[in-house]
């Protein structure tokens, strides 16, 4: 069963071949025999699942089941989950249990998925390579030794090995789409807004975005469909009508204008993932779509001015987790100081501590104007670099990483090398743009991904130009040995 997709499961549900019980059992099993080695879950919620299977079961008996109805799916654990633990990857959380569902959360359980768990994290979602879990490192399905991406690294792995039909996870600067790449499967970051932010802990409010970790674009728009459109619990989120994503998926592509920024195919880019990003985009001239060179100059800038917005939003995001109400508290505390010093100290790991210290420095008085707000001017350009683009072309494609997933441990020691990782997506968040990843030719034998950006609100856009390419290769169905 686990090698059908979204789609298909949903047929069989329907046409009765088997139930969401025995579904969610043959998931359950699988994550019990495999992860054990890939650690991609922080909680598998068993009971919960099996609950939630016996109600969409009766759901698919009375005929009024959605697309979505009796899935196995497993929510990243920056989700919160009403009576489920909420880590965030880590120690901070590792006892929240949240009283109330993220909207993404409740939403996909409206239209009757099932919560197989909570998937592993870089903590508080900072991160390229999974390392920073207070859960330890999440191992690729691919080849024990590599990373899977993050800090969507659960969600990416669990999917690629096939442990759940789907998975959530967070964009704040690649989080996505780098593991999708990584894991070689399809990864979507909606328009900043698409998707509510309520119940999502908030790393860089900016430029957070909930999206999907999927098998296929077909896939995704599926769950899209479920999590897309106005909260009136989030005041960033979107008014913006939510279309019929599957509706467009087989559109005619011949005519669409493809950008290739040069900024993406220069010093830094592994020449192999370049050949298997040129190889889709010859498959998309195959198919009548006409090819440009465009240029992205404030590329460089990317970054720098992330690694300072993002750090000063998360230094004032992160600075509820006190000790006070709830998450890590210290033993017996002298006085309140020393409580709000040792539950930070014992509950932050060392990355998020880093960045927290960067972004204090950026955002105190005298420094505002020289980090802060020049960052957001430079955003600001970025933004522009991209409408721009799109005045001449519909969709720009790169590389989604510069690499391959590299080995466990080999770029902890070296924080700019790893903030590199993000190159070619960070500047998608900045300008708040959507972008998807889906899997093109493996190179050495490991996944290389394709990135997709649209224009704002053009993720029906994105699904379809990704489908189509999906139609007519078969990367995306490329197995890691033995899932
Ligand atoms: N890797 C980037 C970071 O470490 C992006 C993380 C993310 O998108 N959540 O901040």
């Amino acid at each position: 069963m686990h090698e059908k997709s979204i789609a298909q499961l949903s047929a069989g549900l329907k046409a009765g071949e088997f139930s969401s019980t025995e579904l969610v059992g043959h998931y359950l099993g699988r994550i019990e025999s495999t992860d054990e080695s890939l650690n991609s879950f922080v909680t598998v919620s068993r009971d919960l699942a099996l609950q939630q299977a016996e109600a969409a079961d009766r759901r698919i008996r009375k005929g009024n089941a959605g697309p979505l109805t009796g899935i196995p799916v497993a929510h990243k654990d920056i989700f919160c989950t009403d009576g489920v633990k909420t880590s965030c990857g880590s120690r901070m959380l590792d006892n929240f249990i949240a009283p109330y569902d993220a909207t993404l959360v409740s939403r996909l359980g409206d239209a009757g998925a099932v919560m197989l768990g909570k998937t592993n994290m870089d903590e508080f979602a900072m991160g390229s390579s999974n390392e920073t879990s207070y859960y330890g490192p999440v191992r690729n399905p691919w080849d024990a030794d590599l990373v899977p991406g993050g800090s969507s690294g659960g969600s990416a792995a669990a999917v690629s090995a096939r442990l759940c039909a789907g998975a959530t996870g967070t964009d704040t600067g690649g989080s996505i789409r780098q593991p999708a790449a990584l894991c070689g499967i399809t990864g979507l970051k909606p328009t900043y807004g698409r998707v509510s932010r309520y119940g999502m802990i908030a790393f860089a409010s900016s430029l957070d975005q909930g999206g999907t970790l999927t098998r296929s674009a077909e896939d995704a728009a599926l769950l899209l469909q479920a999590m897309a459109g106005f909260d009136p619990r989030d005041s960033t989120s979107a008014e913006e009508p939510v279309p019929d994503y599957a509706a467009t998926l087989e559109a005619d592509i011949s005519g669409l204008r493809i950008g290739l920024p040069k900024e993406y195919f220069g010093e830094g880019l592994d020449p192999g993932v370049g050949d298997a990003v040129l190889a889709a985009v010859d498959e998309y001239r195959g198919m009548g779509a006409g090819v440009v060179e465009i240029s992205l100059p404030n590329t460089r800038l990317a970054v720098p001015t992330y690694y300072v917005v993002a750090p000063a939003e998360c230094s004032s995001n992160l600075s509820r987790f006190d000790g006070v109400r709830f998450g890590h508290r210290c033993e017996a505390p002298k006085n309140l100081e020393d409580m709000y010093m040792r539950s930070r100290g014992e509950g932050f790991g060392a990355e998020v501590k880093r960045r927290i210290l960067i972004g204090t420095y950026a955002l105190s008085a005298g420094y505002y104007d020289a980090y802060y707000l020049k960052a957001q001017q430079i955003r600001q350009l970025i933004s522009d670099d991209f409408r721009q683009a799109f005045a001449k072309v519909d969709v720009i494609m790169g590389p989604t990483s510069p690499t391959t997933a590299f080995a466990i441990g080999e770029r902890t020691d070296d924080p700019v090398t790893m903030y590199l990782s993000d190159i070619y997506t960070i500047a998608v968040n900045l300008a708040g743009l959507p972008g998807i990843s889906v899997p093109t030719a493996l190179v050495g034998g490991k996944p290389a991904g394709l990135q997709i950006i649209g224009n704002y609100f053009q993720e029906a856009k994105l699904l379809n130009v990704a489908h189509r390419l999906q139609q007519a290769t078969d990367w995306h169905l490329a197995v890691p040995e033995g899932m």
